[in-house]
């Protein structure tokens, strides 16, 4: 039987709102230790479902189950199944993409992604850590990889009080490991790549930015090049741009790979880039904006918004008329209203018109609770400069 926490009505209310978290202010009555599963009961003493609890972040409780169902060995097992087959059902034109994408799947804090035999997992809470053999052994069962991986090196874990570090949980995993996305090949290094080694969330939106790609493109913030190959094929030239030497190595060992030719990598930081570019005259019929999150929290917001508000003036000032621009920002706080906003600014002070072709978000395999306004991170917008 379960340990049970008590909320306060406010914190009862998130619950019959849909949300999966609970913050420790919401908490009334706790007798449980950190990673256990909990029975959570509103004022009245009415069962809303179970939880995990953690004992040392803000988040203090995420719900797994809604009323009386437990989250026993099958629940967690039906859980990932179903995660799975949805995946499976997508039609996805890549050997790598996320399996479970945690509050989306209904398993909180719980990240797998696939990138061809091999699986790397991420554990972001007290909870899903001490489960973690079992839910290895879970996923070995239900996709029989050749390896598994934690990387489980994210700096929100020390928000959990837990460990930082990267483990091997299954079989063997290679250093670098071959996938293909869109038809174009990359060698992922899943051990210290970003994120789990690929941004998986860009994939469709790399397959949309190449729909308008033609004559010369610039990739800014390319990391291993996923927009700057995916262009390559429609485009004569593509210019690749991360301020990280070792992104732009992946890049060119991936054109190799891949043949493109037509890529250049340049190591070098973009803001100060866009004004070169300008200055020696250069234009180009497709710019990618793919920044890191500016704004990570709301505090950060004022800086990071002149931060976009930047890069996305000068790069359409580098458009030629016509040309489109492919602008992302995955910061979470700001959302798509206020992105449009910025760059609506940004247009403004270049003097030129522009459109908005598409609006885009994360790919189908990171899909948004509706509810759960922290699952909707990722806004692309594809834009065109008029004149
Ligand atoms: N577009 C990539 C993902 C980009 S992630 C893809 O499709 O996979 C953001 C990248 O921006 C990181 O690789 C980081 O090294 C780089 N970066 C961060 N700040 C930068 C700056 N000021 N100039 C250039 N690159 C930067």
């Amino acid at each position: 039987m379960p340990s049970t926490v008590s909320l306060t009505p406010k914190g009862a209310d998130r619950i019959y709102g849909g949300h999966p978290w609970i913050y420790r202010s919401d908490l009334r009555d706790v007798r449980a230790k950190g990673g256990d599963i909990v029975r959570v009961v509103d004022p009245r003493g009415r069962t809303l479902g179970e939880a995990l609890y953690s004992d040392r972040s803000q988040i203090a409780l995420r719900m797994l189950t809604r009323g009386e169902t437990s989250a026993t060995a099958d629940w967690w097992r039906a859980r990932l199944e179903q995660a799975v087959r949805f995946r499976e059902s997508l039609g996805i034109d890549a050997t790598a993409y996320r399996l479970v994408h945690g509050e989306a799947d209904l398993l909180p804090s719980l990240i797998v992604d696939r990138y061809g035999d091999v699986i790397v997992v991420q554990t972001l809470s007290q909870g899903i850590d001490r489960r973690m053999a079992e839910l290895t052994q879970m996923l070995v069962d239900l996709v029989a990889p050749s390896g598994i991986l934690a990387r489980n090196d994210p700096r929100v874990r020390q928000l959990e009080g837990l460990e930082q570090k990267v483990e091997l949980l299954h079989g063997h995993v290679p250093e670098r490991v071959p996938v293909v996305e869109n038809g174009i090949r990359y060698d992922v290094d899943v051990w210290k790549g970003q994120k789990t080694g690929l941004f998986l969330d860009q994939r469709e939106n790399r397959e949309a930015a190449a729909r308008y790609g033609s004559g010369r493109a610039l990739d800014a913030f390319s990391y291993n090049g996923g927009f700057a190959l995916t262009l390559a094929r429609r485009c004569e030239r593509v210019i690749a741009i991360d301020v990280s030497e070792d992104a732009t190595s992946h890049i060119r060992h991936n054109a190799l790979l891949n043949g493109a030719a037509n890529v250049e990598a340049r190591t070098a930081n973009v803001f100060d880039e866009l004004r070169e570019l300008d200055r020696a005259g250069e234009r180009f019929d497709i710019v990618v904006l793919d920044p890191p999150a500016f704004a990570k929290t709301k505090a950060a917001l004022p800086k990071a918004v002149s931060g976009y508000k930047e890069i996305n003036l000068r790069a359409l000032k580098l458009l030629k008329p016509g040309g489109f621009l492919v602008s992302c920002t995955c910061s979470y706080h700001v959302d798509e209203a206020m992105f449009v906003d910025i760059v609506h600014e940004a247009a403004l002070d270049a003097g030129v018109p522009v459109t908005v072709v598409e609006k885009r978000m994360q790919g189908r395999d990171h899909p948004v609770l509706l509810g759960v306004p922290e699952t909707c991170y990722l806004k692309c917008l594809v834009l065109r400069r008029l004149v």
